[in-house]
């Protein structure tokens, strides 16, 4: 991990919508505050309690655009109707300090960054079973059932490339899960 180019680490953790990548990241970030996590831009639509600026950096389809255009994501990406990137300076000022960075963003995006940083990490996130992807996509009720469609024929694609990633980890017990992830990320 890492190159004498990148004294920071940077590691990418990917997976279909509704695995539980936002949960892990979560668990992550509470135990081992040194880790930076990225705040994506996006075109969505706030969820109830998203925190513009925390969660995400909400941007109309113009000053997405824009924004593309002047180069300031380092990755970016369609995902299910919607635009989502990765602010680039905040990125590249943590790994210039030597910061742990975590980055958490569908696989179009970990293609891009794979190729702008062959260091970096990638682990791939996958659920027990297709059916309990479902299950946690519904009954997590952020989307209505048109958006829902939309992700889970994304997710079958997804799930096919789990292979082009450093580790795969399946998110099966919660905390199991965030053990191997810590193991992966050699977290103390
Ligand atoms: P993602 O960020 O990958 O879209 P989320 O973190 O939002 O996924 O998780 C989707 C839903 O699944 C949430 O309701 C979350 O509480 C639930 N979930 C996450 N991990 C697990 C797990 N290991 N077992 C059961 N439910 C989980
Ligand atoms: P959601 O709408 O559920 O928050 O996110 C949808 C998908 O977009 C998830 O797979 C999430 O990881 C991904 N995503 C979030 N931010 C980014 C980003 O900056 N770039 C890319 N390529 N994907 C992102």
């Amino acid at each position: 991990m890492g190159s004498p180019s990148t004294p920071g680490r940077l590691t990418v953790i990917s997976g279909p919508s509704g695995v539980g990548k936002g949960t892990l990241v979560d668990a992550l970030l509470q135990r081992h505050p040194s880790l930076w996590l990225s705040v994506s831009a996006t075109t969505r639509t706030p969820r109830p309690g998203e925190i513009d600026g925390v969660t995400y950096r909400f941007l109309d389809r113009e000053r997405f655009e824009t924004q593309v255009q002047a180069g300031g994501f380092l990755e970016w990406a369609k995902f299910a109707g919607n635009l989502y990137g990765t602010p680039r300076g905040p990125v590249e000022e943590h790994l210039a300090q030597g910061h742990p960075v975590l980055l958490e963003i569908e696989l179009e995006g970990a293609r891009q960054v794979r190729r702008s940083f062959p260091a970096g990490f990638q682990v791939f996130i996958k659920p027990p079973s297709f059916e309990e992807l479902e299950r946690r996509i519904r009954g997590r009720g952020t989307e209505l059932e048109e958006a829902i469609q939309r992700r889970l024929a994304r997710a079958h694609q997804e799930l096919e490339a789990e292979t082009e990633f450093d580790a795969v980890l399946v998110n099966g017990d919660l905390e199991q899960a965030i053990s191997s992830l810590e193991a992966l990320l050699n977290l103390g």
